[in-house]
């Protein structure tokens, strides 16, 4: 099937882009990477008026240190960047793991976080280090928390004529990080990755529900020093998942407890990792 036809802008600055998004009233689209937008396109699932190539926008592709704890990520940083640096160890493990590398060089950060699919690992990296996400509009920029941004599957709390420039992830102290997907290059059936983030933990997850999911009583668990196999049959029975066709509640549950262990192996063995 090919794309409805559509107007195409390459946008020269972020303000161009939120323009054009505006006068295009709800019916223009940022293209980023293509990775998520064009099989969309392709299938008619979504038919836009607009696209707005983001590509040659200048400041959004730059990964750099905002302060010791903060690792600043462009918009338009390609998931391989992400791979290849070295500022934000987390941030490189999870990009390791999003689909091949034709789609790890070509999808980009804001892409990923946009797109909200609940299965993708930058969302869950983002809740998991209580990132923030740099949004500009037709009013100037805001800061939104990554937990305030997702609000179901595929659907974000921005505004059709709003742009994500940029996303903050702090450095947690210490993390765990373990994905299980049926094969290499899948979409994760689950995503578990523990974090202390400003000496607190976090337990969160990827593909149990339709945003990025923290289980707070495992969480309140870590912090009373609960073994790691208590802490993941609490999780188990916290999270609430769906059955769909990769498999039951039963199945999620039982693989989301197999992979809190192994984030919480890793998270205990490697004290102060990230710095
Ligand atoms: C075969 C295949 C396998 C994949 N496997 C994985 C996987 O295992 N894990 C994973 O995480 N992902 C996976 N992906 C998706 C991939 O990571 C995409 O790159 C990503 O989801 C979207 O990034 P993009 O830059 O390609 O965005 P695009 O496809 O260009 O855009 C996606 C959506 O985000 C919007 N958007 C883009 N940029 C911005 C912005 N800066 N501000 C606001 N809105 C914006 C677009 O308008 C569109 O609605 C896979 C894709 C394919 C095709």
């Amino acid at each position: 099937m090919k794309c409805a036809p559509f107007d195409y802008v390459r946008a020269s600055s972020v303000e161009e882009t939120v323009k054009v998004l505006g006068e295009a009233d709800g019916e223009g689209k940022i293209l980023a990477g293509g990775q998520s937008l064009v099989p969309v396109l392709a299938l008619r699932m979504a038919r836009p008026a607009v696209l707005v190539d983001v590509n040659r926008v200048p400041g959004l592709s730059s990964i750099h240190r905002i302060d010791d704890d903060t690792v600043e990520v462009g918009a338009t940083v390609r998931h391989s960047r992400l791979v290849e640096q070295t500022r934000h160890p987390l941030l490189a493990e999870a990009a390791r793991w999003i689909g091949h590398t034709a789609i790890r060089s070509r999808g980009t950060t804001g892409g990923s976080i946009a797109h909200a699919d609940p299965s993708a690992e930058l969302p869950v990296v983002a809740v998991a280090t209580g990132a923030s996400v740099t949004v500009a509009g037709p009013h100037g920029s805001r800061d939104v928390d990554a937990e305030e941004l997702f609000v179901s599957a595929l659907m974000t709390s921005l505004d059709e004529d709003e742009m994500i420039t940029a996303v903050r992830f702090p450095q947690p102290a210490r993390w765990g990080f373990a994905e299980f997907a049926r094969r290499h290059g899948d979409f994760a059936l689950v995503t578990a990755i523990v974090t202390e983030v400003r000496g607190r933990p976090r337990i969160t997850f990827g593909g149990v529900a339709s945003v990025p999911q923290r289980a707070t009583t495992a969480e309140q668990a870590l912090s009373d020093g609960q073994p790691a196999t208590e802490i993941a049959r609490i999780v188990a029975e916290e999270i609430e998942p769906t059955a769909d066709l990769h498999g039951s509640v039963e199945f999620r549950r039982a693989i989301a407890a197999e992979m809190t262990r192994r984030a919480l192996a890793q998270f205990e063995s490697e004290q102060e990792q990230s710095r």
